[in-house]
């Protein structure tokens, strides 16, 4: 019997930093190098050396297009990594400009703190991208003596499952999980015949109840319009931003809500936006034929896209009611900021949460009710109204984690959950445990098992 290992890295205890590492015995597989977020240790754990060597490893294998399953790409680059990465095309055409923005933002820290040098250069960046092999959902490819395919997830554009065969074995490695909520995206996929599962748990505790999601959103922007104030949505320039200008866009054609300007304002989301306009093949069917036969879905008169700081800036006097969207998704960087300084004492002003807060992140601190946050080292009182739509969440919930593990449990013989908060983790454990009768575990960081593969 062939036995492999597999590494937890990063990613076990933890939501974010996701990096695995699975040895075959004659290749080692990273999947994933992401960046660690959210927390008070992030900084450290991100700054620190590999704890393994990157020249020894043989592949890397992106499971999708967010900071904390890429963020670390260029980082082991620098540090000797040669081999080649395989992800879907649509992870290799968003991971680009994410990467090069997360090294802006890293330049930007490091002038206002010189000890804090960012984790990699602009050559880092390009020679990932020498290395980089775009994909298809379910080509076969060998890695040594390991078949590899990629599933879709679900959960943002080219975001994938990553399965591993070899010797009638395999592992699936889940990434995160696509909740079926996008308005553009396939639903997930399930891997069938799959021995070992390494999978996310972000939701492992919660179940959301947002099924009427657009009907929500209609009535947030239209409480928000008789507010008389801005609506202010952070939100992620990837999957979330385009899921919401979608979203919009019906609303305000189909006269569902009052007419007026959208402002997008993020350099990167207009870049990301542009990237989904020009890869429609990874949207829902009937979304693609709409969009193949000519039909703009990420544009509309009232729309516009915020470049310059200056515009950003303007866009605080800019008549109300109006929408912001800005990033980042949990309030903790980014021009949301600027805004928040601004319109978050105003008693117009609604403040719109979509989706997942980490702990600790300005965005988590709002939808538990802070009367007041600190931004810029100055407190800032919260006197806007604070709204949330978990419908919109990209992620499956506790329910579904369950259920896409109980369609596929026939051959699972072992589960490692990770990417979830510790309580996360541990409930979704136990859920499998008593719910499906299976054996479980959520590993802890640098922890390893033994696997037949
Ligand atoms: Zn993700």
């Amino acid at each position: 019997m062939q036995q492999s290992k597999i590494v937890f890295y990063g990613g076990a205890g933890s939501v974010t930093g996701s990096n695995f590492l699975l040895d075959t015995g004659t290749e080692k597989i990273l999947i994933d190098c992401g960046l660690n977020q959210g927390t008070d240790e992030a900084t450290g754990l991100n700054t620190a050396a590999f704890a393994y060597n990157p020249a020894d490893v043989d592949y890397l294998v992106v499971t999708h297009a967010h900071l904390d399953h890429i963020g670390r790409i260029p980082k082991l680059v620098k540090a000797g990594f040669k081999g080649t990465i395989y992800s879907t095309e649509g992870t290799r055409v968003l991971t680009e400009p994410l990467l090069r923005d997360e090294l802006m933002l890293m330049m930007h820290e490091n002038h206002k703190n010189p000890t804090q040098p960012p984790l990699y250069e602009e050559k880092d960046i390009d020679a990932a991208f020498k290395l980089w092999k775009g994909l298809n959902y379910h080509e076969p490819l060998k890695l040594g003596s390991v078949m590899l395919e990629l599933l879709n997830s679900g959960h943002i554009l080219g975001s994938a499952i990553a399965k591993f065969s070899r010797g009638g074995k395999s592992i699936a490695f889940t990434g995160d999980l696509g909740s079926g909520n996008s308005p553009l995206l396939p639903r997930c996929e399930e891997p069938t015949g799959v021995d070992y599962l390494v999978m996310e748990s972000v939701y492992g505790d919660r179940t959301r109840t947002d099924a009427d999601r657009r009907e929500r959103l209609e009535n947030v922007i239209e409480e928000a319009a008789k507010r008389g104030g801005a609506l202010l949505i952070p939100a992620f320039s990837t999957e979330r931003t385009q899921d919401l200008l979608y979203e919009i866009r019906t609303l305000m054609t189909e006269k569902k809500i009052p007419s007026m300007e959208v402002y997008v304002d993020s350099p990167l989301a207009e870049k990301i936006t542009a990237a989904y306009t020009a890869h429609p093949e990874y949207f829902a069917p009937a979304l693609r034929e709409r969009v193949e036969k000519g039909e703009k879905i990420f544009s509309f008169p009232q729309l516009h896209f915020i470049g310059n700081v200056n515009e950003s800036h303007g866009l605080t006097t800019a008549p109300n009611p109006k929408i912001i969207l800005a990033g980042s998704g949990m309030a903790q960087g980014g021009r949301v900021l600027a805004h928040e300084e601004f319109m978050l004492p105003d008693t117009k002003t609604t403040l719109l949460v979509v989706g997942y807060q980490a702990a600790g992140t300005i965005g988590r601190r709002l939808i538990e009710g802070a009367s007041e946050i600190e931004l810029y080292g100055k407190k800032v009182p919260v006197r806007a109204k604070i709204e949330q739509i978990y419908g919109y969440s990209a992620h499956m919930d506790a329910e579904q984690l369950v259920e896409f593990v109980n369609k596929i449990q026939t051959s699972v013989k072992k589960v490692f959950v990770v990417m979830g908060e510790p309580a996360a983790s541990s409930t979704l454990v136990q859920r499998l445990r008593d719910y499906l009768g299976l054996n479980a575990i959520a590993p802890e960081a640098g922890e390893s098992a033994t696997i037949e593969l």
